[in-house]
């Protein structure tokens, strides 16, 4: 009989044998074990020996309504007795035009066309691609540089990376990207002493009306993560700064970009994010929490006019991006099942009421004297530890894993991004432990 500790170290020697993990320095795995899970079910995750951990970040920010959720397992169980995937040129099939049918509906109105990839990195390829591409076929070839916030994340392939602003993601990769510029990030822990969020964001809005003004003729699209810029640790801002570039972005010829593969699908409050500040991008990208958290799927909203721009004889004007798994059935079935979730049980309604409760009970975290920056937009939280600890957030997550929780920081910023179907009580324990975590490590 095999011990079950021994089953576990197995797993754990053959997956640092064979396996390259990703966003890791591999040697570090000398020390820190990696955790082998075997099950899920809701927030929690199990590993090999039944000890629990409450996913806190859904799971690198894709879960929605919890792992093993009994519906979306059905929609996929039924797809898979149907069809498992067929080629999306020259053929179709019903989830994939039910599910562009169904986000149309549901996005700001005039993002009528649907392409799909798998992962978020190719949305954002896909979109910078045909920006370039329908200024190409509008006779103006010269536009064909783009604009991101500093701090921009947009994904880590070669394309992605040009409007991505994280060093640590980018200064190994530089000779390989195009150089695109970058325009202040409205995020409000940079606003001045006294100057309110609002306030803030309109003078940064007013840096990129300088760019553009200078610089338009070049630039192609202007690519955002609406209210909350993620890998940049979850910074927040205020919808004004999407108006206004909004208006810019109309009144320069630019296109608008909305990077809504972390924030899209409810996270912020909305079902889009930027429905707060009443606008509707050129571009709309949705990825991460599309299939619940199930299977990768992207998807990028187009307009009407964007889509009528390709639309000619010669095929070379058609917009030319192929990839195997184009709208795979089982990721649309998911996606669907999703959506039918959203609609089922008033989720966003739901998720106030979490949130209020949320911030309601926070209120030691929010008053912990290490703590600075508390705060909240949506189903997301962050805060910033004051640590002498440099290396805080490898600390802090496996200390988290002591207390039952998956914490994974970014520098010394702590958050929380959980499944929507997360408890009263497990937001309790949360609050309880990160509190035992941070008086840890303060
Ligand atoms: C995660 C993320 C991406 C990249 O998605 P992948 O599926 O990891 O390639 C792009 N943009 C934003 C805002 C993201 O959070």
């Amino acid at each position: 009989m095999i011990p079950r500790m021994s089953a576990t170290s197995d797993l754990l020697s053959r997956s640092l044998s064979a396996v390259w993990h990703p966003c890791t320095q591999m040697k570090r795995h000398e020390s820190l074990p990696l955790v082998p899970i075997a099950r899920g079910e809701g927030v929690w995750l199990y590993d090999l020996d039944g000890k629990r951990y409450l996913d806190t970040v859904s799971s690198w920010w894709v879960n929605l309504f919890g792992h093993c959720n009994p519906r979306i397992n059905a929609a996929i169980t039924d797809q898979l007795g149907k069809l498992e995937h067929v080629m999306l040129a020259g053929f179709t099939h019903e989830p994939v035009v039910q599910l562009s049918e169904r986000l149309r509906e549901l996005a700001p109105a005039g993002l009528g066309h649907c392409f799909f990839g798998s992962d978020g990195a190719s949305a954002t390829e896909i979109a910078l691609k045909m920006s370039a591409h329908y200024w190409r076929n509008n006779s103006k070839p010269q536009k064909n540089q783009f604009l991101s916030l500093q701090n921009s994340y947009h994904g880590e392939t070669l394309g992605a990376l040009s409007v991505t602003d994280v060093a640590l993601f980018r200064d190994a990769y530089g000779v390989l990207i195009k150089q695109n510029a970058t325009v202040p990030s409205p995020d409000w822990r940079n606003a001045a002493g006294g100057e309110s969020a609002e306030a803030f964001a309109l003078r940064c809005a007013d840096a990129l009306e300088t760019h553009l003004q200078q610089h338009h003729e070049h630039i192609a699209a202007f690519i955002v993560e609406p209210l909350i810029q993620g890998a940049a640790g979850m910074a927040m801002y205020h919808p004004a700064y999407l108006g206004t570039a909004r208006k810019l972005c109309t009144q320069y010829g630019v296109h608008l970009i909305a990077d809504e593969i972390a924030v899209g699908m409810g996270r912020t409050g909305t079902l889009f994010a930027c429905e707060q500040a009443n606008i509707r991008p050129d571009f709309l990208l949705l990825s991460k929490g599309i299939t619940g958290g199930y299977l990768p799927l992207s998807v990028v909203m187009a307009t009407d006019n964007i889509f009528q721009a390709f639309y000619a004889d010669e095929t070379a004007r058609g917009f030319l991006h192929s990839h195997s798994y184009t709208g795979n059935p089982l990721a649309c079935r998911a996606a669907l099942a999703t959506l039918d979730i959203f609609a089922q049980d008033d989720v966003l309604k739901a998720n106030r009421a979490k949130a209020a409760f949320f911030n309601r009970i926070a209120q030691p975290l929010r008053e912990h004297p290490a703590v600075r920056n508390f705060r909240n937009t949506g189903m997301v939280w962050a805060l910033e530890v004051e640590t002498p600890h440099a290396d805080f957030a490898q600390r802090c997550f496996s200390l988290g894993l002591q207390h039952e929780l998956l914490l994974r920081p970014m520098g010394n910023t702590v958050y929380f991004m959980p499944p929507y179907v997360i408890g009263e009580d497990e937001l309790r324990l949360l609050v309880d432990r990160t509190l035992k975590v941070i008086d840890t490590l303060k």
